[in-house]
This record gives C-alpha cells, structure tokens and sequence, in this order.
C-alpha cells in the first residue's frame, strides 16, 4: 500500500475562507516514510519565506498500489538569463516549438502576470485560442498523488547536474505528470517563492526546459499554466490531474 500525503498551508484562515496561500506540498510513499514527510511539510509551512500559516492541513490517503501509473522523467535543460525579458522571450520560443499559438502564448502570460495573489493550482488554457478551460478560479487546478519512484537515484540525479534543489524536484515530477495527461501539449511555471526567480516551460516532447530568471527578486507572485490541446475531454483530464496516483521514473528504471 502506498499513500497520499498532502499539505495546504494559507495565512488568515482556510483557503475556503479567503485565506492567502502560503504552501502546499504533495508525495505518495510507503506506510513507514508517512511520519518523517509529515513532519517535513509542517516545518515547511510554519518557516516558509512567503509568511507564517495559521492555517495547515495534511491529508493521508491510503492509495492502492494496482492504481499507480508510471510515467517517465522529463529530460532537464536549461537556458541562463540576465533579465525577466530575456526569460519571457525564451519562454515563448520554447512554447512555439512545442505547439502553442502565440495568441495562447499572450494569454498566457496575461494570465500568471495579472494575478494579485498567487493561486494554489495551475490555470488550463487551450493551446489555440488561450481561452481558459477550467472553471475554478483563484484555486485553480491541483496536480496531485504523484511522486518519484526511486528518490535516492532523483536526488543523485539532480545533484550530478548542478539542480540540487527543492523546487527543481517538485517541479520535475509535478511537470513528469502533467506531460503524461491526456491532452496537455505544454507548461509555463514560476514560482511563488520570492526567493526563487527561476522558472520553466515543460513540452509533451519529452522535456523540462529551466529558465534562470522569470520573475523579478523578491516578488511572492508565480503561477502554472498547462495549455491543452482543442477538443480535449477537459472533465476527465481535470480528473487524471488531482486524482491518479502517478510515480515517475529515471529513464533507467523505464527500460
Ligand atoms: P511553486 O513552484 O510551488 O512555487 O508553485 C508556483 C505556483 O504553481 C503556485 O502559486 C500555484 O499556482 C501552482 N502550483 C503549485 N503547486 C501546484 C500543484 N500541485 N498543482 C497545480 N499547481 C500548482
């Protein structure tokens, strides 16, 4: 048996209840690693950089293991900028290549650069029109029940390639499950960690392309977009996003 555990941390009260988002964090693991992860995302939320929560909430979620998909590791690049421009620039380049129009494109950025605050999951826009697909407002879509299989040899991975770091993992298995959805053609992120300017586009091709600079220093505002194909079942991908338990490979363990 595996299980889901699952945090949500927000200042002011409960999410439901206007509460600001500060944190959230999601692994699936085995019965014995529950405590030790429980443990870690109560530290996180009550030391996070964005404000102290005084509301938290972890969730444990027995999850049979015939459930469990596997999906491969995105491969991870990464393109060095001095400024915000140059990042949206590459951004955009890299979002053409993998088959978004720029109108989607524009949208796109208006989307996660018109937010006042930051959401707790991802907006889905059509890869077309950029018209937003999901009907949840501010809470947005959130990827769920997905970890990597094998974090020993994640960690050794990352570390031999200089990406030793917390959101770089998160991202790296959050990205390996979106690509893997039925319909999702691409993803635009960047964090909403004001300490951490680095964001990424992930492309159903197969990669996770790091960008050293999409937001400016110190601002608590980031956000996802995935961008779906037209004529994708919106309902069931939303299902696969929050709902499938997922583990993601090293291309290694695939073969
Ligand atoms: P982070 O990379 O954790 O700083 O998150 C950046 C933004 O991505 C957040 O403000 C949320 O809007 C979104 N996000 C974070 N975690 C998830 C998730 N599990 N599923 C969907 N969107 C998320």
């Amino acid at each position: 048996m595996l299980y889901s555990v699952r945090m949500r941390a927000a200042q002011g009260g409960p999410h439901e209840a206007g509460g600001r988002h500060i944190s959230g964090a999601e692994r699936l693991v085995l019965a014995e690693q529950i405590n030790t992860v429980m443990t870690a995302m109560l530290d996180r939320a009550r030391g996070h950089s964005r404000g102290s929560a005084d509301f938290i909430n972890i969730t444990v979620e027995a999850v049979a293991e015939t459930s469990v998909m596997r999906v491969p590791l995105l491969t991870p690049t990464t393109t060095c900028v001095d400024n915000v421009t140059d990042g949206q620039a590459a951004a955009t380049m890299l979002l053409r290549q993998a088959g978004v129009t720029p109108k989607a494109i524009t949208s796109g950025f208006e989307h996660l650069l018109g937010l006042t605050e930051s959401m707790r999951g991802a907006i889905l826009l059509c890869a077309a029109t950029g018209r937003r697909l999901d009907e949840r407002g501010q809470r947005g879509v959130r990827v769920s029940r997905m970890d990597i299989a094998d974090a020993a040899a994640f960690s050794h991975y990352l570390a031999t390639r200089g990406l030793a770091n917390i959101h770089v993992w998160e991202a790296m298995v959050l990205a390996a499950k979106a690509m893997a959805a039925p319909g999702v053609v691409a993803e635009l992120c960047w964090s909403d960690d004001p300490d951490y300017v680095a964001g990424y586009v992930a492309a159903k091709s197969g990669y996770y392309h790091r960008i050293t600079r999409l937001k400016p220093n110190g601002s608590s505002l980031g956000g996802r977009i995935f961008f779906v194909q037209p004529g994708t079942d919106v309902g069931r991908l939303i299902s696969y996003l929050e709902r499938q338990p997922v583990l993601v490979t090293l291309a290694k363990e695939g073969t």
